[in-house]
């Protein structure tokens, strides 16, 4: 084995994870560079183990213990990369938090994440499932990523168009899967900055708080206002945000269940399909506030699943799949989990 890896075993990821949920890793690295990467690549013993890449464990539930090696990516870093006439182009290592990031750039007037304030996790990991929120998603502003090549052992240099972003959705969830470790993430930011106030609940937050010609700042202000109203705090209560992703359905489907459920929450899409609110369905189903053992539906947000305070992961699971039935047997609608289940 390389002497110069510092691998823990039997490493508690207890606190690795916004679940809170007590689960062990086997092996466990924090990789501080690509040098790290490529050492565990070079040696026979480390790279015949399966891998699990860690950026804030924000979007990862834990079921069982992991036989695997955990990569826990903390390389840090931020800095202007470069600019033209249009864009200021900024750099961020995959182990600086995101919304870090986000505030960094605000400090420094740059524009165009703001809408993303506040959603944890790392930068490595934004690009995997192309993180949105508010009205805004990753790929909007995102210019390029380099990643390491765990089968070739070379660097990857991917554009936009190389990362196929989709709806929560990206090449690392297809091709480049269990293969790339994102190391860094480079954004374009517009000197010409609009607002996006496109989301209705921010517009109204911006209307509410009487300004009609917001900064980013303010924007970033007001999302994080309104996040914390209505989504409970990991550090209070173990949770991985929206549990479940929104379905997406055709047109035809949407207004054949409008035809039985009236008051569907839908929103159009640009090619003509039709996203329905995961949580409405749930809240519907009489989920909200329910609980299995020690995993609940948090009591504000149907969408949300909460670890009520020693929750296993198949607590957790046994509670999401209940919930999928339900919502399957109502409306016919298959539900996806959003997180990693491991
Ligand atoms: C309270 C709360 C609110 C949330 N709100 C939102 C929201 O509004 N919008 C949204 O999109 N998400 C949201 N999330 C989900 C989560 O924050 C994001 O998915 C985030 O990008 C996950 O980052 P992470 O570093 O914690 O990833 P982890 O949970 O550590 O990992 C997630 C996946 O990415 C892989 N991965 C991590 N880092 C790398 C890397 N460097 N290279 C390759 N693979 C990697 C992991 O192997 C795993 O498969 C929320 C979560 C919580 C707890």
């Amino acid at each position: 084995m390389t002497a110069s890896l510092d691998i823990r075993h039997d490493q508690s990821l207890r606190s690795l994870n916004t679940f809170g949920i007590d689960a062990k890793a086997s092996s466990y690295l924090r990789v501080t560079s690509v040098d790290d990467l490529r050492a565990v690549r070079a040696d026979a013993a480390l790279s015949a183990m399966r891998r699990l890449v860690l950026g804030g464990g924000s979007n990862l539930l834990l079921t069982r213990d992991v036989d695997a090696l955990v990569l826990h990516m903390v390389n840090r870093g931020i800095a202007v990369s470069g600019e033209n006439d249009a864009h200021t182009i900024i750099t961020a290592q995959a182990g600086e938090s995101w919304h870090g990031l986000v505030q960094w750039t605000l400090a420094r007037q740059l524009c165009g994440l703001e809408n993303l304030s506040l959603i944890p996790g790392s930068v490595g990991a934004a690009p995997i499932q192309n993180i949105g929120a508010y009205g805004g998603e990753l790929a909007e502003h995102f210019h390029a990523l380099q990643a390491f090549d765990f089968v070739s052992g070379e660097l990857l240099e991917l554009t936009k168009s190389d990362c196929a972003f989709g709806y929560r959705d990206s090449v690392f969830k297809h091709a480049l899967r269990d293969r790339a470790v994102i190391l860094n993430v480079s954004f374009a930011l517009p000197k010409r900055w609009q607002p996006n106030l496109r989301y209705a609940e921010l517009a109204a937050e911006m209307a509410a708080r009487g300004i009609a010609h917001p900064t980013a700042q303010q924007i970033s202000e007001a999302v994080i206002a309104i996040r914390q109203r209505k989504l409970p705090d990991p550090a209070i209560i173990g949770n991985a945000g929206s549990f479940f992703k929104n379905p997406v359905v055709s047109a035809a489907r949407r207004a054949a269940l409008l035809v039985q459920h009236p008051r569907l929450v839908s929103y159009a899409q640009a090619d003509g399909s039709y996203k329905l609110a995961a949580g409405w369905l749930i809240d519907q189903c009489g989920w909200k506030g329910r609980s299995i053992g020690a995993a609940g539906v948090h009591q504000k947000q149907a969408l949300v699943l909460v670890n009520l305070g020693g929750a296993t992961g198949s607590q957790v699971l046994q509670l999401a799949e209940a919930i999928r039935a339900d919502v399957f047997d109502k409306y016919g609608v298959a539900i996806e989990p959003e997180p990693v289940i491991l």
